[in-house]
């Protein structure tokens, strides 16, 4: 039996592997003779699942000793208020800075202007031309030396991956090269987390919802330096006082039980691939094959520049948009589910997460070759 292949940009493809574990254990793990959604997140067996999911994730990414990893709820959308109630107030500024590249950014720009003063560091909301390519807004990224930086900063927030707009920024920078040494990086990598390695000697904070790349929903990870916690606002609620989070070990209240689970079986699985340079190799295979099969077609295109392109999210448009329909129902019908664009760009949107396999890209590759005979 073949599955379909699913390019959902999330809650997205998980591996076979991990759902087929999942399912094998679903009534007893491991000899427990408890569902994992059935037992206690304080007894021995959670404990221990709990407790390898932190190590074999500090392992697969090399997380330094001095950054904590957390779980959490709320998806990023709430730890775009959790992120400034936590660390816009530990400078006594005030101040937060943010760089602006598409849907994910913006949003999380306007919920932290709630709870200080928060400015735009940077925006591609503009049109420009690049390398001689007339880019859009929201296809291109504003490169750091342009950033407008104050140096009092709480913390300068990006989005490494707009999960929409397809476009990838993993140039980071070193703030202290652009005279902002004491303003840390908080990263929203919701969807390309666990997709290539980080560089944890450049950030304060890393964030990402599993539901892209890392697990189901439910679960929020977040990786922060320690120096950073211990600052919040006295608004900010218990529950979401990272300083609170950490002493509990991610159990200030009962977490996402399940979801930790299934994130855990998935680093697990990551680890068996060959851990994060593997997967990063296959990534950029997938990337390549397609990118590359797009950029010879006159049929389809794609608009995103190319020094930024998303591994992850890859957003294609055909030229002649009255086929749309038509593409997504034959797509559909050879098991490719799952490519309508997000309705803020239109189009098409083939999410290639780890979990998406090269040959799942052959057979998207394939399909768009046949759909341009038939159509071209
Ligand atoms: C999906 C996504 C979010 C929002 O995640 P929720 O879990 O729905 O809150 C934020 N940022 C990025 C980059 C995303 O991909």
């Amino acid at each position: 039996m073949t599955r379909p292949w699913n390019f959902s940009a999330g809650p997205s493809a998980l591996p076979l592997e991990v759902l087929e574990q999942a399912a094998r254990e679903m009534t007893d793990w491991q000899g427990s003779g408890m569902s994992v959604m059935e037992m206690s997140h304080r007894g021995k067996h959670f404990t221990r699942i709990r407790d390898e999911a932190v190590a074999d994730l500090r392992e697969l990414l090399s997380i330094p000793e001095d950054f904590e990893i957390l779980f959490m709820q709320g998806g990023a959308t709430a730890e775009n208020a959790i992120v400034p109630l936590n660390l816009i107030g530990r400078r006594g500024t005030g101040k937060a800075d943010y760089v602006l590249s598409g849907s994910w950014s913006n949003k999380s720009y306007k919920e932290a202007q709630r709870y200080g003063d928060v400015a735009v560091a940077g925006s591609s909301g503009e049109a420009v031309v690049l390398e001689d390519r007339q880019q859009s807004p929201w296809t291109w990224f504003p490169a750091p030396d342009t950033w407008k930086l104050r140096a009092d900063a709480a913390y300068l927030h990006f989005c490494a991956n707009e999960t929409i707009g397809g476009v990838e920024f993993m140039d980071w920078p070193d703030m202290a090269a652009l005279g902002a040494a004491d303003v840390p990086l908080v990263v929203d990598a919701s969807s390309n987390f666990l997709s290539r390695p980080i560089d944890f000697s450049k950030v304060g904070m890393v964030y990402a919802g599993a539901q892209k790349n890392a697990g189901p929903a439910g679960v929020t990870i977040v990786v922060v330096r320690k120096d950073l916690i211990g600052h919040a606002l006295p608004v900010c609620p218990s529950a979401f006082d990272y300083a609170n989070v950490a002493e509990a070990g991610s159990m200030f209240n009962t977490p996402p039980t399940y979801a930790i689970y299934i994130a855990g079986l998935v680093f697990k699985w990551l680890k068996r691939q060959g851990g994060i340079p593997a997967i990063e190799a296959e990534n950029i295979r997938k990337a390549e094959a397609l990118y590359g099969f797009l950029d010879t077609s006159d049929f389809y295109q794609s608009t995103v520049h190319p020094s930024v392109r998303s591994r992850m999210n890859v957003p294609f448009f055909l030229k002649n948009e009255s086929l749309n329909a038509e593409f997504l129902a034959q797509a559909e019908s050879r098991g490719l589910l799952q490519l309508k664009g997000h309705k803020s760009v239109g189009g098409m949107r083939a999410s290639i997460y780890n979990a998406v396999p090269f040959e799942g890209v052959q057979a998207l590759i394939s399909f768009l070759q046949e759909f341009e005979r038939q159509h071209g």
